[in-house]
């Protein structure tokens, strides 16, 4: 049985917490539920789960699709080439990668890079919506459409859902392309539209953004 996901409109719940409460909460659920973990299937193929790091007072929290090869041999999101290229878009809104919060939609690899099943993303995600509580970030930036979707329990396409802002309860929601969907059709096109997303994320979050690029 399933049970009914709360309407994107209900604020998150949790208290607000200390910066110190929150490297607490975070390093306890991952070394008491999430590392030894064996809730779906893809824990049986997995060498490492992938719980997710960075800033736990970040103002961006980004969210991927899950782990790949070198994501489950290092135990880290996002280090291969995907990462490279998301620590470029990172860089490029004048932030280094610790100072943001990166995770993804399931902890374990799915095998040969499938996207996560419906049902692996649903015994999955409450871990990420702890996540989200504890660190309450005022923006979160899904990369790709399996997070977009699952986030958004939408069927819409990424061009509809992209660049604009949605509400995932209370927290402003920015869809934008997967790096490594960048990394397939890195055309000027898609780049300027990844951009243009992130300068509003920046906006929002009051970083600078370039003169040339504005
Ligand atoms: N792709 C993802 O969606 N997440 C990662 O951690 C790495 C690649």
């Amino acid at each position: 049985m399933s049970l009914p996901l709360l309407p994107l409109t209900v604020p998150l719940g949790g208290e607000k917490l200390s910066r110190q409460e929150k490297i607490d909460r975070l390093a306890k659920m991952d070394a008491d539920e999430v590392k030894g973990c064996t809730r779906c299937r893809l824990s049986e193929t997995r060498t490492h789960t992938v719980f997710g790091e960075g800033d736990p007072d970040a103002k961006i929290f980004f969210i991927g699709e899950g782990p790949g090869e070198n994501e489950d041999l290092q135990g880290r999101p996002f280090v291969g080439r995907a990462g490279d290229l998301l620590n470029k878009m990172i860089a490029g809104m004048g932030l280094r990668r610790e100072e943001v919060f990166i995770a993804n939609i399931v902890k374990c690899r799915p095998p040969g890079n499938r996207q996560p099943a419906p049902d692996e993303v649903e015994t999955c995600t409450p871990y990420l919506v702890r996540q989200l509580e504890i660190i309450r970030p005022p923006v979160i930036v899904t990369l790709g459409l399996p997070a977009a979707k699952y986030m958004l329990e939408s069927k819409l396409s990424m061009g509809r859902l992209r660049g604009v802002w949605h509400n995932w309860r209370g927290i402003k929601l920015m869809p934008t392309f997967h790096p490594a969907y960048l990394l397939r059709a890195y055309t000027e096109e898609n780049r300027a539209t990844v951009w243009s997303d992130l300068k509003k994320v920046m906006a929002e979050i009051g970083l600078p953004i370039p003169a040339r690029t504005r």
